[in-house]
C-alpha cells in the first residue's frame, strides 16, 4: 500500500485516506481556525455601518465555521471510522461550503449599488445555498456529479453575475480570481486516489479562494474610508 495515496472509492464507497493524508487534511484546515477568528474580528473592528457589521458577521462566521467543521469531520473520520457524529460532521462539512460561497457574494451584493438584479442574484444565491445544505442532508453520497455541479453553478454563477452589476471594478479581479481558485481546487475535490493527498490539496484552494474574498471584502468593502469610488453618474447628480 502506498503511504501517500489508496486506489480510489468505487461506487458509492467512500474513499480510506492513509495517515498521512489523513493528517494533511486535519492540518490544512486545522491551521486556519485560529487566523480566521481573528481576521473575522479585524473585519468586525473595521466595519463602520450597521450593513457592513452584518456582512462582516456573516462573512465570519462562515468562514470560521468552515475551517471549524471541516476540521473536526477530518478529526472524527481518522479516529472513528463509522459514528452518527461522523455521519452528521461529514454533512455539515458539505453544507457549509455553500452557505460560505453565499455568504462571500452577499457583501457585493448588499454594501454596493447593484439594482434589482442584484437583488435577484441575492435571492438566488441564497436558495441555491439552502438548495445545497437540503441536498446535502437528503442524498447524503449520492449523485456526487450533481453535487460538484452544485457546487461550480453557486461558485461561478454569481461572480460572472456580480462582475457585470457592479459600477466600478474595485475588488472585482480579486473577486474573479477567487471564484477561478475554487473552480481549480474541484479538480483536487475529484482525485482521491487518483492524485496524492488531492483532498488535502483541495483544502489548499479553498483557504486560497477564501483569503482572496476576505482581502477583496476588507479592503474594497469595509471601513467609513471606502476604497470603493461612486459611479461617475452620482458625481454628476451632486454636482
Ligand atoms: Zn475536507
Amino acid at each position: 500500500m502506498n503511504r501517500w495515496m489508496n486506489s480510489p472509492a468505487r461506487g458509492c464507497n467512500q474513499y480510506k485516506p492513509t495517515f498521512i493524508e489523513h493528517l494533511a487534511n486535519c492540518l490544512t484546515h486545522g491551521l486556519w481556525i485560529i487566523p480566521s477568528i481573528y481576521a473575522s474580528w479585524v473585519m468586525l473592528e473595521s466595519a463602520s455601518t450597521l450593513g457592513q457589521k452584518a456582512n462582516a458577521i456573516l462573512f465570519g462566521l462562515a468562514l470560521s465555521c468552515l475551517f471549524l467543521v471541516s476540521t473536526s469531520f477530518h478529526t472524527i473520520s481518522w479516529c472513528r471510522k463509522q459514528s452518527p457524529l461522523r455521519f452528521y460532521l461529514h454533512i455539515s462539512d458539505r453544507a457549509v461550503i455553500y452557505v460560505f460561497i453565499a455568504a462571500s457574494y452577499t457583501p457585493w451584493l448588499t454594501l454596493k449599488k447593484v439594482g434589482w438584479i442584484g437583488y435577484c442574484i441575492f435571492w438566488m444565491v441564497w436558495i441555491c445555498a439552502v438548495l445545497g445544505v437540503a441536498y446535502s442532508y437528503c442524498f447524503y453520497e449520492r449523485y456526487k456529479r450533481l453535487e460538484t455541479v452544485l457546487y461550480l453553478v453557486l461558485g461561478i454563477g454569481p461572480s460572472v453575475a456580480v462582475l457585470d452589476v457592479q459600477c466600478s471594478n474595485d475588488g472585482m479581479y480579486e473577486l474573479a480570481l477567487g471564484g477561478l481558485v475554487y473552480v481549480l481546487g474541484v479538480i483536487f475535490f475529484k482525485s482521491d486516489g487518483i492524485i496524492p493527498c488531492a483532498h488535502a490539496i483541495w483544502h489548499m484552494f479553498v483557504v486560497a479562494g477564501a483569503g482572496l474574498h476576505l482581502y477583496a471584502i476588507q479592503t474594497y468593502l469595509m471601513g467609513s474610508s471606502s476604497k470603493v469610488q461612486p459611479p461617475a453618474h452620482h458625481f454628476i447628480g451632486d454636482g
